[in-house]
């Protein structure tokens, strides 16, 4: 199960998954932040097609 974070409860369980949205300030390219919860590694950054 993935969900965004900012819908991630303040008490665990959490899900596996965890995603964000982040913007650049300088040139406002739109990146995806998946990050893993269960093992703490394995997170991604990704780059969204504008
Ligand atoms: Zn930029």
């Amino acid at each position: 199960m993935t969900i965004p974070i900012g819908e991630l409860p303040a008490e665990r369980p959490w899900p596996d998954d965890v995603w964000c949205h982040l913007a650049c300030t300088t040139c406002e390219q739109l990146f995806r932040l998946s990050a893993e919860t269960y093992r703490g590694r394995g997170g991604v950054l990704e780059q969204i097609a504008s």
